[in-house]
């Protein structure tokens, strides 16, 4: 990706204000006669949300961070709804923060963050609310780099034995995905990507709401591991 220019943060923050812009209309709607169901600008594919998800990254990684006053005005804009464009389903782990990761404020994201990243049924639950009522195309696994769930199950895994208390929980839905990884001896890097991948085709294969809008090419699941010294996110393909 280019540098980034003074014009590409023009465009960019026109995006972010078009799909706050929604919000205002519908705050200025007499109560009642609200859209039930927010949604971003017709035409904008889920492709172009991951372009634009993406474009955050990269400010992050290059330390570009836009100007903070705008937060006072999207909390006004987004009072009475919200329309966030991409969903994020990342891990607790305190050094991956996906507000801070993409460069997005207020109503951009909706976040479900659980160790390890893997989506059980309360997770998948909170996805689907985030792309059938909130109008979300765009969802994103994120994985990251160092990850101690992820460390926890493989060795779980590999010494044949269970992870204690509710942790166990996790050995149970992170287990299948890493399983391989851990019969060829692979690294941990490689552990991190096979659950990445085990939670995305999850999140593409649970149905109804998830699944029919993966199929259609209306909703876009995606997994992406963030590299701790870095900042970078780099795309599962
Ligand atoms: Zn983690």
């Amino acid at each position: 990706m280019s540098e980034s220019t003074s014009s590409d943060r023009l465009s960019f923050n026109r995006a972010a204000f078009l799909a706050g812009g929604l919000a205002t209309i519908g705050a200025a709607l007499p109560q009642g006669s609200r859209a039930a169901t927010p949604s971003l600008p017709a035409g904008v594919t889920p492709e172009r949300l991951l372009g634009r998800l993406m474009a955050g990254n990269k400010r992050f990684v290059d330390n570009d961070f836009p100007n903070a006053n705008k937060f006072a005005e999207k909390r006004e804009l987004l009072t009475a709804s919200q329309a966030p464009f991409a969903a994020i389903l990342g891990c607790s782990d305190s050094r991956v923060i996906p507000n801070l990761v993409f460069v997005q404020g207020i109503g951009d994201l909706f976040v479900a963050r659980v160790a390890g990243n893997f989506p059980d049924d309360l997770v998948t639950a909170s996805l689907e609310y985030s792309v059938e009522h909130l109008g979300t195309r765009l969802v994103m696994v994120l994985g990251h780099e160092g990850c101690g769930a992820v460390k926890a199950v493989y060795s779980a895994i590999e010494t044949n034995s269970s992870l204690p208390s509710h942790l166990s929980e996790l050995q149970r839905l992170m287990g299948p995905g890493i399983a391989g990884v851990v019969k060829a001896r692979g690294t941990e890097d490689a552990a991190v990507e096979a659950n990445v991948r085990a939670a995305v085709a999850r999140l593409q294969k649970s149905p109804p709401v998830l699944s029919s809008g993966a199929d259609s090419g209306h909703l876009l699941i995606v997994g992406g591991i963030y590299r701790l010294g870095t900042g970078e996110v780099r795309l599962v393909e």
